[in-house]
């Protein structure tokens, strides 16, 4: 394949020495695909693309929990449920959707675990990654005031039904299990990559049964209603 002005091409070359030219001499599709492929490879999945994108939404994550996590503050708690088990269930979530793929991102630890890298399913993880933030974001506004990191009655607390609440129960636990999904795609390890789904069944798993028993203590049939018509994580499913 021939590039104006420049001589014969490999692929590897190919973006570097025709980048922005405009005018790469294609004799055939071959070459024409080739050329894309090469304009690709300036996008390429690596470890540390999958590390970045991976940090990136932690920082979303937070970037998105901050202003409610500081109104949340001035707002007046009529009943909390903070025991021992409480502070380890968030404490387990936290070990495996922040601390040991952040202590990945940073060491590459372990490094023994580590996975083939395969680009694709590295880009796939942008998908869950995306809708997780989405998602996290949208039940933060719909919860609005009647928020909390743990469980908790919020003084005049009102049962939200509306948003995404009118289809699921459990939106920001889904939005968990999504990150830990785009963690498990965008980290190549198996440690590091798994850990978060771990982590958000956990929370899930140990928490949801208590949340939906003070909820039902706290708002009886009106909540009893609720259930019946909504599921916990996914619309129409589970
Ligand atoms: N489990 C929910 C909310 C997590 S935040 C979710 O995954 O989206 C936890 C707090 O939200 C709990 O302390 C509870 O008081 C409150 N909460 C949960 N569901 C609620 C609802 N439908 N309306 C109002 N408050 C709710």
């Amino acid at each position: 394949m021939i590039c104006p002005k420049m001589g014969p091409l490999s692929v590897q070359s190919l973006r570097w020495r025709c980048m922005g030219s405009g005018n790469i001499s294609v004799g055939n599709q071959g070459a024409r695909n080739m050329a894309a492929a090469a304009a690709f490879e300036g996008f390429a999945m690596t470890r540390m693309v999958g590390v970045l994108l991976w940090s990136a939404g932690i920082a979303g994550w937070y970037i998105i929990r901050y202003p409610f996590e500081r109104r949340a503050k001035k707002i007046g708690v009529a009943r909390s449920i903070f025991d021992r088990r409480e502070s380890s269930i968030l404490a387990f979530a936290f070990v495996g959707l922040f601390l040991i793929p952040g202590l990945y991102a940073v060491t590459g630890f372990p490094a023994a675990a580590e996975r083939p890298l395969v680009p694709v399913v590295g880009w796939l993880g942008l998908v869950p990654q995306a809708t997780a933030l989405w998602l996290f974001r949208r039940s933060h506004l719909d919860l609005g005031r009647n928020w909390s990191i743990s469980l908790e009655i919020r003084d005049r607390h009102a049962l939200v039904e509306t948003g995404v609440y009118r289809l699921i129960r459990h939106p920001m636990y889904s939005s968990f299990f999504l990150l830990g999904l785009a963690q498990l795609l965008l980290l190549p390890n198996w440690v590091a990559g798994p850990s978060g789904i771990v982590g958000a069944a956990v929370l899930y798993a140990c928490r949801v049964g208590r949340e939906e028993q003070m909820m039902l203590e706290r708002f009886g049939d009106h909540y009893r209603d609720y259930m019946a018509h909504t599921k916990q994580l996914i619309p129409w499913i589970i």
